[in-house]
């Protein structure tokens, strides 16, 4: 039998964060759009309030939270603000290989100290030159001794250059192609790191993206996740656990934008009435609010399969499509209920189309996922 009935603890967190969301992030969420800036003091807050570091176990500082809760909290954050809830979900994509790959050790000694204050991690996989293409990754990282040297440019990494604590991916030896990419954990204040141009971005804007520029960075070799040319095993493993996680997010843009457009929808008077209680606007209305829970479903489906254990690859591939194109679609629907008010960045859905963009590129692509469940079909 399935339950989709939530547990006492899961109600407590979803109104925490939804609380959050309403009360902190809302009200200054436009400014930080605008000013291109994450707001220093909501990261305080959520980390005060235990809503950062959220699947980090207990022992190492984090909450402990199961997959399914963390997806219930990435909803509202995101319903919230993208780029906030973005800046701070960051942590996630970049802890989890430390969680999947790392060592007890590794554990206790980079997880606790992280987790204990209110910081950014990075996770830096993208280059100029190897977006979706992994294996063409060009940063190198040479042995020297007990130390591994890196070198190299990455780009378009949230919270680049200002994290505290990064995931990296660089290649032992080009010519093994996707055999030679190791996994490393560099701390934020190796002598050798640096950010290269910060990005102007169309939405997402509350987040900081920029180049990380490694020159001479030198790591010892106990940083090393797994082993030599595990690096892209690694990888491809932290993204089938938080792929499922952009598509929570993605839902939560998607139900914002409903709400907004429910709302407006009842307001707005034209030729003498409500423009709701016109067909076409009810139709449009009742077609976003059934992809908002057909899309919730998938993410949660595709938690549950990561709580079990149970392979996530297609499912979690399929949550992330699935949510972001919702997510694309149902804000460009509630631009068109808002009509030309819509358009203005007074009112928030002008905000929800432009952040509801990059949840089609970032972590994947979505012919990437498309890519991935071929595959999974096809095997
Ligand atoms: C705001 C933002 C934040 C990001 N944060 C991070 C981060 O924290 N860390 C990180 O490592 N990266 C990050 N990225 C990078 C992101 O993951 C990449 O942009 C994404 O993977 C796509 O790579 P690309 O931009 O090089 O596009 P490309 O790989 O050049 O793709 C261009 C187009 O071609 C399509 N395409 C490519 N190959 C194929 C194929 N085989 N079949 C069909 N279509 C294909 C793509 O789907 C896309 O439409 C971020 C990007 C942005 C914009």
């Amino acid at each position: 039998m399935i339950s989709f009935k939530l547990t006492e603890e899961q109600e407590q967190i979803r109104k925490l964060a939804r609380s959050f969301a309403e009360k902190e992030i809302i009200p200054i969420a436009a400014e930080y759009d605008e000013k291109e800036e994450i707001p220093w003091h909501i990261v305080e807050k959520a980390h005060a309030l235990g809503l950062m570091n959220r699947t980090v176990p207990v022992e190492y500082g984090g909450q402990g939270l199961d997959h399914v809760t963390d997806a219930i909290v990435a909803e509202e954050l995101a319903y919230g603000c993208l780029g906030i809830s973005g800046a701070l979900g960051a942590n996630g994509l970049a802890l989890a290989p430390i969680l999947i790959a790392g060592t007890p050790e590794q554990k206790e000694k980079f997880l606790k100290p992280f987790c204990a204050k209110p910081q950014l991690a990075a996770f830096c996989l993208t280059e100029p030159n190897a977006g979706s293409d992994v294996a063409s990754i060009s940063t190198t990282a040479v042995r020297d001794g007990d130390y591994y040297v890196i070198n190299g440019r990455k780009c378009f990494i949230t919270n680049g250059g200002i994290a505290s604590l990064y995931t990296v991916f660089a290649t032992v030896d080009k010519s093994k192609g996707l055999k030679g990419i190791t996994a490393f954990i560099v701390p934020g204040d190796t002598p050798g790191i640096s950010m290269g141009r910060k990005e102007k971005k169309m939405g997402d804007r509350a987040s900081h993206v920029a180049e990380v520029i490694f020159e001479d960075v030198r790591v010892p070799k106990e940083n090393v996740l797994w082993s030599e040319g595990q690096g892209f095993k690694i990888a491809m493993m932290t993204l089938d656990r938080t792929r499922p996680i952009v598509g929570a997010a993605a839902v939560g843009v998607a139900r914002r934008a409903l709400e907004e457009a429910i709302k407006y929808s009842k307001q707005r008077v034209q030729f003498g009435k409500p423009i709701c209680e016109n067909q076409a606007i009810q139709f449009m209305l009742a077609d976003m609010a059934t992809k908002v829970e057909t899309a919730r479903l998938l993410v949660w489906y595709a938690c549950w399969l990561l709580d079990q254990g149970l392979p996530v690859s297609k499912i979690g591939a399929m949550a992330k499509m699935y949510a972001a194109d919702v997510a694309m679609s149902v804000t460009v629907d509630a631009v068109q209920i808002f009509g030309g008010y819509g358009y203005m960045r007074d009112y928030p859905v002008e905000k929800l189309m432009r952040d509801a963009k990059i949840l089609q590129i970032y972590e994947g692509t979505n012919q990437i996922q498309r890519i991935v469940i071929a595959r999974n079909l096809l095997a």
